[in-house]
């Protein structure tokens, strides 16, 4: 049985979807950004925080662990600068709750979701794993400072684990049956698609001076399926004992900018954008794409879905959102 902590969340439940099709599941979630409906029903659903060691132990008694998939994580970078606190408390120090009990109960196979925040302002056109991580801000922090720790647990206890460092999720289930759902939504996909249905006034360009050949923002989105996939992959080369202690980049290796994602989600929809340019938004850095050329020469995987077929998922979700 493989207990996904975060398995309501946006990446987690579409990884849930997948996964349930290969093994059966626990998901662990409290709820607090998560959706109970985006959970697949084939799943054991627990309600519980995983700070909490009590909820811990009910679970890993309870179910027979063979491996841990951890997506519970806050994941804003304008909030963590904020609020540091809570991105330690939850991202680091609850992930240190859930980790001491796997080591109890001798459970070794751990997959963690990280992220390209862990990166910084690189000064690399391709992004990979072996470029430099000087995160600049409490979010990308409290991922490296898990990435670090999963190093140190490796050498000393035995944990076998993969990381995973994503991009720009987006996109939905092709049934459309699940999606991205946050409140409030600060996602630059999310957002283009509530204007054009009419659910905001107008959408804001954060910044049209940087040294992009359109002075926006440039980023590499990648659809959560594929995501999903890769996930699959990676747990199946830890539970086979193919791998032990990796780190791979997700992305699609193509960066967009944010016109030219205003401009396809016109494009897809048919849809006409209502954009006002704007200032900067603080800690964006210009660019970041990545090399998955790591995981694709290991694991054999790449991004399938381009940026049309993401925002044709996405706007399939939207116009029905359920949740
Ligand atoms: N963005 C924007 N307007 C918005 C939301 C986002 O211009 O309302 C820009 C943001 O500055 C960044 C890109 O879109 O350059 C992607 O932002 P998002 O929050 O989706 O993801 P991030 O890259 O911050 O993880």
């Amino acid at each position: 049985m493989i207990l996904v902590v975060g398995g309501a969340g946006y990446i987690g439940s579409h990884l849930v979807k997948e996964l349930v099709e290969k093994e059966e599941v626990v998901v662990l979630d409290n709820l607090s950004t998560g959706h109970r409906d985006a959970v697949d029903s084939r799943a054991i659903f627990v309600k519980g925080d995983l700070g909490n060691v009590d909820d811990l132990l009910m679970v890993f008694r309870s179910y027979p662990i063979k491996a841990v998939m951890h997506f519970a994580a806050y994941s804003l970078v304008g909030e963590s600068v904020v609020d540091p606190l809570k991105y330690y408390q939850n991202n680091v120090a609850s992930t240190l709750t859930l980790l001491q009990v796997m080591m109890k109960f001798k459970v070794k196979n751990f997959i963690f979701s990280s992220t390209a925040a862990t990166y910084g302002i690189p000064d690399v056109e391709l992004i990979d794993e072996t470029s430099a991580t000087t995160p600049i801000n409490p979010y990308g922090r409290s991922k490296l400072m898990v990435e670090q720790i999963l190093a140190d647990f490796s050498k000393s206890y035995g944990l076998n684990y993969v990381v995973l460092r994503y991009f720009n999720a987006a996109g939905a289930h092709a049934s459309a049956a699940i999606g991205e759902s946050h409140d409030p939504e600060t996602h630059l996909i999310p957002i283009v698609l509530q204007q054009l249905l009419g659910q905001r006034e107008k959408i804001a360009v954060f910044g049209t001076d940087y040294n992009t050949p359109d002075g926006t923002c440039i980023r590499d989105y990648i659809h959560v399926t594929d995501l999903a996939n890769a996930h699959i992959l990676a747990l199946e080369a830890l539970l086979s004992g193919k791998k032990s202690a990796e780190t791979y980049n997700l992305g699609n290796g193509l960066g967009y900018s944010v016109k030219e994602v205003i401009e396809t989600c016109e494009k897809v929809t048919g849809v006409e954008a209502n954009v006002e340019m704007a200032d900067r938004r603080a800690g964006d850095p210009a660019r970041l794409v990545a090399s998955s050329n790591k995981i694709f020469t290991e694991l054999g995987w790449k991004a399938e879905r381009n940026l049309e077929k993401i925002i044709a998922d996405a706007w399939e979700w939207h116009q029905k959102q359920t949740y």
